[in-house]
């Protein structure tokens, strides 16, 4: 992993002594990633046997809830999503729901981020390349992202949450996981054109400069404002960019923090 800006680094917090009543000794799930190999030793908890039983079971409720691309129900298995929240939260980590990170500011709900990563990736059947992420949060989005397309940029405007998913990254040696600080809302014209851009925040309309950014045959998915009719709501929207044009698919209803402008 990279980063883009040079901070004083901020320990992690401790872990809890365990995350669920769940402690059989599970085999992990199949290790594919670099993330399986550079994974650092387990807490001397036990944590990490405990948390590969109950993160399966995340992502076989996830595949009964329609949730069908290997790769990303691979990619959910293996990210560790209690490492990026916080120690008291631990115990809620792999519910199908979003999390405070701080800063007013929320962890996806599993089920949300798959389903973006599924739409993502639809259509691919080779590894996804370049990638830009608007909005790094606490970086688990990121790290899933690492698994299943070759480089992502992801960009944050609030400087904690920056500091945040890099000191919660670091751990993983992701090394094709970059982070910026910035405005994700002029997109990061030096890693364009992407092969795809997700957004974890909703703004009134997509800014043109994403779909400038976009590669020709890309894919863009990202939660909008759902229009006049429907104040306060935003929906899931996919654009195709295709060789004859911008091809756009709105989907299901979703409820995301606000795409803001500026950094913080
Ligand atoms: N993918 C994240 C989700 C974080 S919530 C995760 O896995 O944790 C969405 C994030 O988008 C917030 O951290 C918010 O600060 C950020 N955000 C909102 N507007 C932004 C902008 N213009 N540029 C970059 N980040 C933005």
């Amino acid at each position: 992993m990279t980063s883009h800006r040079q901070a004083g680094v901020k320990a992690r917090p401790g872990f809890p002594a365990r995350l669920g009543p769940i402690q059989t000794a599970v085999p992990p799930p199949p290790a594919v990633s670099r993330l399986a190999s550079h994974r650092p030793a387990p807490a001397p908890t036990g944590l990490g046997m405990d948390s590969s039983a109950v993160r399966l079971s995340m992502v076989n409720k996830l595949a009964q809830q329609g949730i069908s691309d290997k790769r990303v129900l691979a990619a959910l298995g293996q990210v560790e999503r209690h490492r990026f929240v916080d120690s008291a939260l631990v115990n809620q980590a792999y519910e199908d729901t979003s999390l405070p990170i701080g800063l007013g500011q929320t962890i996806s709900k599993p089920g949300v981020v798959s389903r973006m990563l599924e739409l993502l990736l639809q259509g691919q059947t080779s590894r996804l390349g370049r990638v830009l992420e608007i909005g790094t949060g606490c970086g688990y989005q990121a790290a899933l992202l690492s698994h299943v397309c070759s480089e992502v940029y992801s960009i944050e405007r609030l400087r904690g949450l920056h500091d945040k998913a890099r000191d919660n990254l670091r751990p993983f040696r992701l090394a094709n996981v970059h982070l910026l600080f910035g405005d994700g809302m002029l997109g990061y014209a030096k890693g364009a054109p992407y092969a795809g851009i997700i957004a974890a925040a909703g703004g009134e309309a997509l800014p043109t400069c994403w779909l400038d950014q976009l590669a020709v045959g890309g894919r863009l998915v990202a939660p909008v404002a759902a229009g006049a009719q429907s104040p306060g709501r935003q929906a899931l929207v996919v654009v195709d960019k295709t060789p004859q044009g911008l091809r756009q698919t709105v989907m299901e209803a979703v409820h995301f923090v606000p795409l803001k402008s500026g950094i913080a």
